[in-house]
């Protein structure tokens, strides 16, 4: 038995709902009415409330941002065909928080405080969930460092909150991506595993150079050789090789991605033998020449399964499969989606049903 807390809530006096055009939403920049809130000091998380979104108050000394004390998550909430809500496999984002908390020395969250919150969250923002097929509201807990103290020194202090944003389908045009061997996302012994803030802030240069240069994202490898495939800085990949589903096996840098596992489990279950290991750029480029690689994409929650149609590597520009064809892929996003929006059974219980 989890006890129930008690969460102050100070509602809205007007909701933005009716301002809200949800046929056309930009990824997380509309957000729902509320927020969530709690604070930690001398060791409890306390002062637990849902309160009108909006800008907090802080000292411009707070450690997270000077130095990067600061971790988040990302999960999505689905209206089922019976119009009930549900979470997808929240229990692995908040164990993956804390995992990344616990390497960024900062205090764990308890279960109930995430799970509680994101549930309170809901319920006041329920209309925030669209009803229309493809759409869902994207959950965003994070957590930050808030001493104001220039020492560097794990803070003793920290906010954590969570936001809502409703999100559109995410139109799955096969990517343009960029095999990068100059720069790297994370090292051996670093933080490449933690959804921390300091993960994104170093790959926006090099993503920036490759923007330019018309890639829609870098596929980043292991900081020592630059020979093997770590994963996409926002998602995971997967490639199907010789009818093998083929993946960078989880590392310390390489985060552990809650589709990536999806993917995998709904895959063995299909049948399709799995490969998780280390993958070298050389395989993947060698199965794109003789057409063994018949298919590789993105796997993330903000964009699910994105097929990836063209790869560059050291000025070379390699054409894979035509996306038409990826049969694997197809089959597995649409059980997952099914799954998520209760169309399909349940198997794993993944569904969180509010
Ligand atoms: C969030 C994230 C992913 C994808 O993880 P999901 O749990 O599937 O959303 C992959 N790589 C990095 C670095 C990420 O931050």
């Amino acid at each position: 038995m989890t006890d129930t807390l008690t969460i102050n809530i100070n509602k809205a006096a007007e909701s933005r709902l009716a301002d809200t055009d949800f046929a056309s939403l930009p990824f997380g920049k509309v957000f729902s009415d509320h927020m969530f809130i709690a604070e930690y000091e001398n060791g409890e998380w306390s002062n637990l409330q849902v309160l009108p979104y909006g800008p907090i108050s802080m000292s411009p000394a707070i450690s997270a941002l000077h130095y990067g004390q600061a971790i988040f998550e990302g999960m999505k909430a689905y209206r089922q065909a019976d119009n009930r809500i549900s979470v997808f496999r929240a229990d692995k984002n908040f164990e993956r928080f804390n995992k990344s908390a616990f390497r960024m020395a900062m205090p764990a969250i308890p279960r109930e405080v995430f799970m509680q919150g994101i549930a309170a969250l809901i319920e006041i923002d329920e209309q925030w969930v669209p009803h229309v097929d493809g759409y869902s509201l994207y959950l965003r807990p994070v957590m930050f460092a808030t001493d104001p103290y220039l020492g560097v020194r794990a803070s003793d202090k920290y906010t954590f909150a969570i936001l809502t944003t409703p999100t559109g389908p995410y139109y799955s045009k096969a990517l343009k991506v960029k095999i990068e061997t100059e720069y790297t996302r994370a090292d051996e012994g670093g933080v490449g595993f933690a959804k921390t803030a300091g993960n994104y802030g170093r790959s926006l240069y090099p993503f920036a150079e490759a923007s330019k240069e018309g890639f829609d994202q870098l596929i980043w490898t292991d900081s020592a050789t630059h020979e093997f495939i770590e994963e996409a800085g926002t998602a995971n990949l997967i490639f199907v090789l010789d009818g093998k589903m083929v993946t960078p096996s989880i590392r310390s840098t390489v985060l552990d991605g809650v589709t990536r596992d999806t993917l995998i489990q709904l895959a063995k279950k299909a049948g399709i033998e799995v490969e998780e290991r280390r993958v070298s750029i050389k395989e993947v480029i060698e199965g794109i020449e003789n057409g063994t690689l018949t298919d590789a994409f993105a796997a993330g929650t903000a964009a699910t399964v994105t097929p990836i149609g063209q790869i560059s590597y050291e000025g070379t520009l390699y054409t894979l499969a035509d996306p038409e064809t990826r049969t694997v892929s197809k089959a597995i996003a649409k059980t997952l989606n099914d799954i998520r929006y209760g169309l399909a059974e349940d198997e794993f219980g993944w569904n969180w049903v509010l």
